[in-house]
């Protein structure tokens, strides 16, 4: 196939992140003619300034508890200290080479990249740094940005998109949020050696999670040093001759060197010509589309964060490829958002999959709960008092498993697996039936013997 005469391209499309670059380059592998605008670097938040560079930052800030644990064992690790400059300046020389990776991907399948703020002109036309471009289709995929918000000095502090950029690692950093990115940032630099305040403005951070899984993060993060700070929030940030001066909703006030923004991202629209191409907007400023990801202009599509469903990099390149099969391949999918496994990277990380104890009881009638709380057998031999929480969640009737949940190492490797149980309609009979793997802390879901009491029962005991 190539662009109907009277188009330059048979798929335009803004953004190269997580979602356009899949639909750029699985359009292209069908045979359509494809280009790609791109203002900043080949890859989005995810590879540059997300998920990727992040994991490596998670990674760097468990050694020094590594090295603590170790001596259980019977090393004797010598004098150690940490580096932010060699830490950037690998991450910088990795996300580097991914980079390369996803220009050779779009260019080795036939995508043309063109560097420069894609602005919509019209239905069916854009414009990227001076060069006039018209397409048949149009896809937006361009993202989300960080939020903040509007407290006096509220320009003082930073977003995720510049600490990776950080020519100095903050001794004292105040985290202001109750989302991943802020429970991610609060365990990376107190794993690092900062001091590090997290505030939240509710009573417990990560709203939406399971109940258990919130208090249990809470307990953890507060054993290892981060100082959580619920029911408050930030209402001035002043600059001070030898920091940043925040004073709470309290009245407290803390001097740090850092305060990271970490409340929310909004969808990425801003000068993008939607006006001009006649694309409607939700109410909280992100693109409107349907099940196909069609917007209200029929030529132009949108998907990922900049259409605020499930802001999660897996979630936008499932929707790319829907989106590239039923544009040229003739398929109609669409996707199905249920039980969508996620892990949060806090020390320790969060798995989830499927419903949380509130969303269950709201949904059935009666439950059993599996819950599981121990003492990994990695610190039976160390002085490190971090503790695995597991919970299933089942539906009495049917005994299908609808929620797990786990708080602990590894736990976003181990909840891939439980996706795929979950997905596939498991009951608890079928984790039964399985056999652990053993000696692990992942078989103990399909252990978990006794269901927890009714909350009925405990609260009359
Ligand atoms: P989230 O939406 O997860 O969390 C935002 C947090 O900020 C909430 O705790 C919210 O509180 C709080 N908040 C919002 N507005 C304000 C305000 N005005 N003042 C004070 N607090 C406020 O956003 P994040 O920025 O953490 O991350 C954005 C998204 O990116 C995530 O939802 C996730 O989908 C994705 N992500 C995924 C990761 C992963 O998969 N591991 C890692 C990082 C990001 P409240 O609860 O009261 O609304």
């Amino acid at each position: 196939m190539s662009a109907s005469d009277s188009y330059d391209f048979d798929l335009f499309v803004i953004g190269a992140g997580s979602g356009g670059v899949r639909a750029a380059r699985m359009s292209a592998t069908y045979g359509a003619k494809v280009g790609i605008a791109e203002e900043r670097h080949l890859g989005g938040t995810c590879v540059n300034i997300g998920c990727v560079p992040k994991k490596l930052m998670v990674y760097a800030s468990h050694f020094d508890e590594d090295f603590e644990d170790a001596a259980g064992y019977g090393w004797t690790v010598g004098p150690r200290s940490f580096d932010w400059q060699t830490l950037i300046a690998n991450k910088n020389q990795e996300i580097g080479r991914l980079n390369g990776i996803y220009e050779s991907l779009l260019t080795k399948a036939g995508v043309e990249i063109v560097e420069g703020r894609a602005v919509l002109t019209g239905p069916n036309s854009l414009e990227v740094a001076g060069r006039k471009i018209t397409a048949k289709t149009i896809l937006v995929a361009t993202g989300a940005r960080p939020s903040r918000s509007s407290e006096p000095g509220q320009e003082l502090g930073i977003v995720s998109d510049d600490i990776f950029f950080l020519e100095q690692q903050p001794e004292r950093m105040m985290v202001l949020g109750g989302g991943y990115i802020a429970v991610e940032f609060a365990g990376i630099f107190n794993g690092l050696g900062s001091e590090v305040t997290q505030l939240y403005r509710r009573d417990l951070f990560l709203r939406g999670f399971d109940g258990d899984v919130r208090r249990f993060l809470a307990e953890e993060m507060r054993k290892k040093g981060v100082d959580l700070i619920f029911n408050t929030i930030a209402s001035q940030i002043e600059k001070t001759s030898s920091g940043l001066l925040v004073t709470l909703s309290d009245g407290q006030k803390r001097e740090v060197d850092q305060v990271l923004y970490a409340i929310g991202r909004r969808p990425n629209i801003e000068g993008l010509g939607l006006e001009a191409a006649g694309v409607a907007l939700d109410e909280r400023g992100a693109i409107k589309v349907d099940d196909h990801y069609r917007t209200n202009v029929p030529s132009i599509y949108a998907l990922g964060d900049v259409t605020d469903r499930v802001q999660l990099t897996p979630v936008a390149i499932a929707e790319a490829m829907v989106l590239a099969g039923n544009l040229y391949r003739g398929e109609d999918r669409t996707l199905d958002y249920a039980d969508i496994p996620t892990a949060v990277f806090s020390q320790p990380p969060i798995g989830t999959v499927g419903l949380t104890e509130e969303q269950a009881r709201a949904r059935y009638e009666a439950l059993d709960i599996y819950r599981s709380e121990f003492r990994p057998m990695k610190h039976t031999m160390t002085h490190n008092t971090e503790r695995t929480l597991m919970k299933l969640i089942v539906d009495r009737p049917s005994q299908k498993v609808v929620g797990a949940h786990m708080v602990g190492a590894d736990a976003g490797e181990i909840a891939q697996g439980l996706g795929i149980a979950i997905k596939a309609g498991a009951t608890k009979a079928d984790f039964d039936a399985t056999i652990g793997i053993h000696p692990t802390a992942a078989e103990e879901f399909v252990t978990m013997r006794e269901p927890v009491p009714e909350p009925e029962q405990l609260a009359a005991e």
